[in-house]
């Protein structure tokens, strides 16, 4: 969409029409949504009805570990702003975006997939499943994780099992969320609550596979006190309020972003680990650069596909999004360990990083594309 505000021609294909937003039923699947991609989507003039329909902002994030030690504190005065991010759910930005399509000017295509993609220097030619054909100078894959486009144009991909899974819920808890993100470090993995707009939090437990298996099958009142103490009772007593469901975590980054005409943005260029919620954030950032790299081709009449374009772009996703990944897998390495060396590190980490507003600015400005 944002290219097509540029002015380009896009057609979307997309597998299945999105389900509708449905206020009454929230989606589990919750991000931390950083200010750079609410700016993003203020600039598509969507970001408006989100906030309308449902978006809460935070403020305020607390981190810290289960050994005891350190904890860091980040406040949105820090940085001067009204609110560090707002957690949003997936299928509301789905349906506020898929809604703005046709006044963007995107031709849909959907249900349609595509099913076979041919391409030389000039651009690609595909074929859809429903027989239609296409031609385009580039296609940019972002049919997430499992990509048919990456497969089609030949991308390897790098994948790590981190044997952990992340279960997630919405749950009441007895004292007010205080419009903070809480995250704890257990030994088996980060535990996140999120604070949502009806009053409840939404949390992700990370836990390793078999733990996970174990607490999705605990009956509802054993799972709030097994919740309640690995939460510390730090927002008293947590009841759930929702189903709960696990999904597995991986990392997996593909060894290029662009291959020939066909690029690659979000979940088909890389995967990483949620415990900093950065994985719709850092497909957006992907999106950001490459309308920036349009914008600033299209005002100098200069070829705004030209092949070195392209790979600047690809480079410079591909090491912040590389960087991110793996500085994710070093956290989650260091936390999710009871030895007592990765102890005195994370205790002296989050300490000093607790105690120096400086780095824990700094921090936070990476993280929400400041
Ligand atoms: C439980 C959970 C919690 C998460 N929490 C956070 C968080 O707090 N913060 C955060 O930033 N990230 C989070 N993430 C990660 C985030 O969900 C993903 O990074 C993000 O959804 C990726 O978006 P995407 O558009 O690249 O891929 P997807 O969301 O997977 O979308 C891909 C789209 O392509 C379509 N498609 C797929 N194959 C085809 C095909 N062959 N033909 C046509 N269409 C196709 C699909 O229908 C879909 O619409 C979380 C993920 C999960 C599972």
């Amino acid at each position: 969409m944002s290219l097509a505000r540029l002015g380009l021609r896009v057609a979307l294909v997309e597998g299945r029409q999105p389900p509708p937003w449905s206020a009454e039923v929230p989606d589990l699947r919750v991000y931390a949504f950083a200010p750079d991609n609410a700016a993003l989507l203020d600039g598509l003039g969507v970001w408006k009805a989100v906030r309308d329909a449902r978006a809460q902002a935070y403020r305020r994030m607390r981190v810290w570990d289960a050994s005891g030690g350190g904890e860091m504190s980040f406040d949105a005065d820090m940085l001067g702003r009204d609110q560090l991010g707002w957690i949003v759910e997936n299928s509301l930005l789905v349906d506020r975006l898929w809604a703005a399509l046709p006044e963007a000017g995107v031709r849909l295509h959907c249900p349609s997939r595509v099913d076979s993609m041919e391409q030389d220097a000039d651009g690609v030619r595909l074929r859809l499943d429903d027989g239609t054909r296409l031609e385009s100078r580039l296609v940019i894959a972002a049919d997430g994780a499992d990509s048919t486009v990456r497969g089609l144009a030949g991308v390897q991909v790098a994948q790590h099992d981190y044997r952990q899974s992340g279960v997630v819920a919405f749950v009441q808890t007895s004292q007010a969320h205080q419009s903070t993100a809480w995250q704890r470090f257990l030994p088996g993995g980060p535990l996140a609550f999120l604070p949502f707009a009806d009053g409840r939090s939404s949390i992700v437990w990370t836990l390793p596979d078999a733990e996970a298996a174990r607490v999705l099958a605990l009956d509802d009142s054993a799972f709030d006190r097994e919740l309640t103490q690995a939460f510390e009772a730090r927002l008293g007593e947590v009841r759930l309020a929702s189903k709960r469901v696990a999904f597995p975590l991986r990392r997996q980054l593909a060894q290029a972003h662009v291959a020939g005409r066909v690029l690659l943005v979000g979940d088909a260029a890389h995967v990483v680990h949620p415990l900093a919620g950065q994985g719709v954030n850092l497909g957006l950032r992907d999106v950001s650069r490459l309308r920036d790299s349009v914008a600033d081709a299209l005002e100098r009449r200069i070829d705004w596909a030209a092949d070195h374009r392209l790979a600047r772009w690809s480079r410079q996703c591909r090491s912040d999004n590389a960087a991110a990944a793996y500085a994710f897998d070093g956290v989650n390495r260091v936390f999710s360990n009871d030895g007592m060396h990765a102890t005195l590190l994370r205790g002296f980490a989050l300490g000093l990083a607790g105690k120096l507003p400086p780095l824990a600015n700094l921090f936070w400005r990476k993280a929400s594309g400041g």
